[in-house]
């Protein structure tokens, strides 16, 4: 037996554990201080009603005889993919429920969407961005190449014809900088990969957050996407699912190479390793497209989307530099003082007793600067505020 040698190339993931360390180690040296954290990307609001109700409804369905369901269909229940198909095209994008797979969250997908690609081809992946996509084709033996995403180019790179790649990873809006591309953008992305035959892993998971009528609310609102992109998203910042699970994954039926259709394709790979998503979890998923709970959801978005706001008014006040925040969960902040990412980790924690998450564990252009996010409570985020505005006012 041989272990996967590729495994040997993946860096070990230091920062949240580095983070819980240290965090640890400042909290039993001073048992009586108060943490607030502002760092990991979870949510912290229940599910909304609505979402319960047709869960407890299912569990129901599930306890009788005459409605108890066994395995559904690999790629999702219609009444799902109907919902979401309704979803995009209230956004002005036309699906059709076969060209939407329903997923336990954009996670899994992303990472196993790569077993219809070949493990020749070039990935561009932003840096920093959410680390699932290198981990992922580093496993598999992929060659990454880096889209460089700086301060000044916004933390959006654009493509660059010089250079050829085959998969390109985009995150809009982004995790851990926040920013977010426009339809125009986005335009110029499609134009490339169309041109050079790759595909766009398109993950949108955050994209409930948009708020500028520019933005790019799916990779579907560009003209000749269809051809070139597939689109991951998720339920779990939408309307708190990251710990129910349910996300989807839309593969345009024209996304064809050499007569081969990725979406026949992934059909054919869910079928062999999936056995779909619980039926009580898809339920309470079609709830959060129904009209009552489009409007609860949208209830719990605009409290995170508030203390966004809190942040960044906090960091406008200081004259820190920042992206996000607008059309994301994450404000994305450069650090004062020339600092490192590590150093200003320390500091905050050592004197104002507010956890974030350096930036240099999103990427090597990510030194330098500082991720807060918006999912904490609003009490929490307001003490947040204040105590670094304290601090950094002196
Ligand atoms: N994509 C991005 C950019 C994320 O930040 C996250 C989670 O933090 C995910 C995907 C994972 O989403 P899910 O919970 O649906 O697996």
């Amino acid at each position: 037996m041989n272990f996967n040698r590729y495994f040997n190339d993946i860096s070990e993931n230091y920062l949240f554990a580095e983070v819980a360390n240290r965090v640890a180690a400042y909290t039993k040296a001073n048992p009586a201080k108060k943490v607030l954290k502002l760092g990991i990307g979870d949510v912290t609001l229940p599910l909304v009603p609505e979402v319960v109700k047709a869960l407890r409804a299912a569990v129901d369905e599930m306890s009788e005889k005459a409605t108890f369901r066994g395995y559904g269909p690999y790629e999702g229940y219609d009444f799902l993919r109907e919902a979401i198909s309704q979803y995009y095209k209230n956004a002005g994008v036309n699906l059709a429920t076969d060209e939407i797979f329903v997923s336990d969250g954009a996670k899994s997908d992303l990472g196993n969407i790569l077993d219809i690609f070949a493990k020749e081809n070039t990935v561009l992946v932003p840096d920093p961005v959410y680390p699932v996509y290198v981990d992922t084709n580093v496993m598999a033996g992929r060659k990454v190449i880096f889209a460089q995403a700086t301060e000044a180019n916004g933390f959006l790179p654009m493509p660059d014809y010089s250079v050829h790649a085959d998969i390109i990873y985009m995150c809009s809006p982004n995790n851990p900088t926040g920013a977010a591309y426009t339809v125009a953008q986005l335009k110029e992305w499609v134009d490339y990969a169309n041109k050079e035959g790759a595909v766009i892993l398109y993950d949108a998971a955050y994209e409930c957050f948009i708020t500028e009528k520019d933005a790019a609310r799916s990779v579907f609102c560009v003209d000749g996407a269809r051809t070139c992109a597939i689109e991951f998203c998720s339920l779990s910042k939408t309307a708190g699912f990251t710990g129910t699970r349910c996300g989807y994954t839309v593969i345009p039926r024209e996304l064809v190479k050499d007569g081969v259709s990725a979406n026949k394709m992934w059909l054919r790979r869910q079928s062999t390793k999936f056995n779909g998503v619980p039926y009580i979890v898809q339920r309470g998923a079609a709830a959060v497209f129904s009209e009552k709970g489009q409007k609860e959801i949208r209830e719990n978005i605009a409290y995170y989307q508030r203390n966004a706001k809190t942040i960044a008014d906090g960091m406008d006040e200081l004259g820190i530099w920042y992206t996000g925040g607008k059309n994301s969960p994450y404000i994305w902040l450069k650090c004062p003082d020339g600092m490192k990412s590590w150093e200003f980790f320390d500091l905050l924690l050592n004197e104002a007793q507010v956890v974030g998450t350096p930036g240099a564990g999103f990427g090597v252009n990510g030194e330098g600067y500082f991720r807060l996010t918006a999912f904490g409570s609003k009490e929490v985020t307001e003490e947040a505020v204040k105590r670094i505005k304290q601090l950094l006012s002196k």
